[in-house]
């Protein structure tokens, strides 16, 4: 035993030394196969010193072991991503024919209802359970103050949902319930003439508009407008209808203002014409706010509770899960999320497909079951391998 080995042998024993300790964690195979010779010759010698220090010493910081394997680091995971947890987001416009690619919003497109069924039949045969409908009315004068095309039986949502339900009989229909894509100001309720949102009428017409969805036979339907007291105005107006029993309420319950929905507005076309959301969408730095809001949606009649964005508030996930024990918590991750992400796997940052992974591991981490995402389509496949 030379004197080098000798202490390179103490410093592998030594659980206070530094540099092995750092070593040890970074170390890869050709690494370890470069040191082979030294540390067994090492290990020769310690072969009997090292029972002792196993006895005697601590050995609760020795977690290796428990996730070298691929799988046992999957154990590691109290939730694991499934296909039946991904709510895919369409944007379905009045332009019937149409497939058009929005620009900040990397594989998206906005489809007309003719190209529904050709391009959602491959998602839906290799495994996809859910979609979540936004509506785009592009047509000249179909906007108004009350967002009166919301509801229009003739609408793109309506008959979308009509026709997800009879040409794919096990996809689950969300359909987002706003009034944003259909006011001509732009804004996610009705307007006093000094440009506030008036909750009350908002709350009545939104009810409607949820209603209109579920009749026609949305599974979910999800409100997004954050008006006060809109949850509890759902639940009833589907109790009077009596199809309370089969129509899930989804409460957009934690909504943050902020600069990551620029995609989702190109996409819908629902910018504000003046002014902003922050009135009704939670300030950022709103963790207790955010806690009443669930709160009071939980006690409204919510189902499913969301919060939205995702990835920046993954704090507020955790607060849904433990407010709402008892129910699923969902999250959106939201377009500006996955426009970053594909923007910095572009720029060599890091790869895609594993940091979308990363992302949404994260997210259910925190406590979410339910992932609303753009990358569906890819996870559908990422997770058939
Ligand atoms: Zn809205």
């Amino acid at each position: 035993m030379s004197f080098s080995s000798l202490v390179q042998d103490l410093s592998l024993r030594d659980p206070n030394a530094p540099r092995r300790r750092g070593d040890a964690s970074v170390s890869t195979i050709d690494d370890r196969a470069s040191r082979t010779s030294h540390i067994s010759r090492a290990m020769s010698y310690a072969s009997t010193a090292a029972t002792s220090v196993s006895i005697s010493g601590d050995i609760s910081s020795q977690l290796h072991g428990g996730y070298a394997h691929p799988l046992a680091r999957s154990w590691q995971a109290e939730r694991q991503l499934t296909k039946s947890m991904l709510i895919y987001p369409l944007f379905v416009s009045d332009n019937d024919d149409e497939e058009v690619l929005i620009p900040s919003l990397p594989n998206q497109y906005r489809r007309g209802i003719n190209r529904l069924v050709p391009f959602l039949e491959p998602l839906v045969h290799k495994g996809l359970r859910s979609v979540i409908l936004f509506g785009v009315p592009l047509k000249p004068g179909t906007k108004d103050a009350l967002g009166t095309a919301a509801d229009d039986p003739e609408g793109p949502v309506i008959r979308s949902i009509r026709l997800l339900r009879q040409r794919f009989p096990q996809l689950y229909i969300t359909v987002d319930v706003c009034l944003c894509e259909y006011t001509s100001h732009g804004h996610c309720g009705i307007l006093r003439d000094d440009g506030s949102l008036n909750n009350q009428l908002s709350v009545d017409r939104i009810s409607d508009v949820a209603l209109a969805y579920a009749k026609a036979g949305a599974h979910c339907v999800a409100p997004s407008d954050m008006n006060d007291g809109r949850i509890r105005a759902i639940k009833l107006k589907l109790i009077e209808e009596g199809i309370v029993h089969r129509v899930t309420l989804m409460s957009y319950a934690a909504k943050f203002s902020g600069c990551l929905y620029g995609p989702f507005r190109d996409a819908a076309g629902s910018c504000p014409s003046f002014g902003d959301r922050k009135c009704y969408q939670l300030p950022p730095g709103g963790r207790g706010l955010a806690r009443r809001a669930i709160v009071r949606d939980i006690n409204e009649g919510a189902d499913i509770i969301m919060v939205k964005p995702a990835s920046q508030y993954l704090d507020i996930i955790s607060d849904a899960k433990e407010l709402g024990k008892d129910l699923p918590v969902a999250a959106y991750q939201v377009s500006g999320e996955f426009a970053m992400i594909h923007a910095a796997a572009k720029a060599g940052v890091f790869d895609l497909k594993a940091m979308a992974f990363e992302a949404t591991e994260g997210i259910l981490r925190a406590g979410a079951t339910i992932i609303i995402s753009y990358f569906v389509p890819e996870f559908l496949d990422w997770l058939s391998t």
